[in-house]
């Protein structure tokens, strides 16, 4: 990380964030990596092409990436990459994982569950640490909301989101349950509620968060996803998923 970044720069990222490349390098002798979102990265992975900032943790490789676009970078951007990373690899919380058999379309939509998940933990973390994150969030937010407007599940995802990770946004919040009403489906705004209550009484228990997500899920999707975590076992970062209760090796 010192390589990419001024010192003065890593020096703006509290510290408890900026030690954790260390202490998982010390754990697995895997040295953080830091690349640009160049062209070729962008046209292998269209998703990410306009993104601020990228993690890729790649437990078949031994690797670990942050990619970020030089220009979208800042402090509070790296923050939460690093966020991320310290809730993936040190404390070893539960994700969904696609299964074998999920296509490439059905894998976006795991990774975006499992995202909006995850936010509901990092972004208030972030938020905490940069305050000014609060007024990104929100613009970033209220585009979003705007784009998934005819797309109910995005909007449920929404909903809980500004709910829990942005209070302090009541008018965005307005305009996503605005869309959510307009979709005039009384099943949807049921589950967008009872995700929106569950959630934030099952916070900070992110199995059983997954739990009730699951139960809201289409039943096509949900069974190619499976509950997995990154760890440290001898050394090596490895990859566990949840079997009946047990976590178990892969
Ligand atoms: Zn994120």
């Amino acid at each position: 990380m010192q390589d990419f970044f001024s010192t003065a720069f890593l020096e703006s990222i509290p510290p408890a964030l900026r030690d954790v490349p260390q202490q998982i390098r010390s754990q697995t002798g895997i040295a953080l990596q830091v690349q640009e979102i160049d062209e070729s990265f962008a046209r292998c992975n269209p998703a990410f092409a306009n993104a601020a900032a990228v993690l890729d943790i790649d437990h078949v490789q031994q690797a670990i990436t942050i990619r970020v676009a030089p220009a979208a970078l800042s402090p509070r951007i790296l923050s939460h990459e690093l966020i991320h990373l310290k809730r993936n690899v040190v404390e070893s919380v539960p994700k969904f994982f696609p299964i074998g058999t999920a296509s490439d379309a059905e894998i976006q939509s795991i990774y975006l569950v499992e995202n909006a998940l995850e936010h509901l933990f990092v972004v208030p973390e972030e938020i905490a640490l940069h305050p000014e994150s609060e007024a990104h969030w929100a613009q970033d937010y209220q585009a979003l909301v705007e784009r998934s407007k005819h797309n109910g599940f995005a909007l449920c995802l929404h909903w809980f989101f500004l709910r829990i990770a942005l209070p302090n946004c009541g008018a965005v919040a307005e305009a996503c349950a605005a869309h959510l009403n307009a979709l005039q489906d009384p099943y949807l705004i049921r589950v967008a509620e009872y995700l929106g209550r569950t959630l934030h009484a099952q916070r900070p228990d992110k199995l059983a968060m997954q739990h009730t997500l699951l139960k809201a899920i289409d039943p096509a999707l949900r069974t190619h996803i499976a509950i997995g975590r990154f760890a440290i076992r001898d050394g090596k970062l490895v990859t566990e998923r949840l079997k009946d209760g047990q976590w178990c090796s892969e």
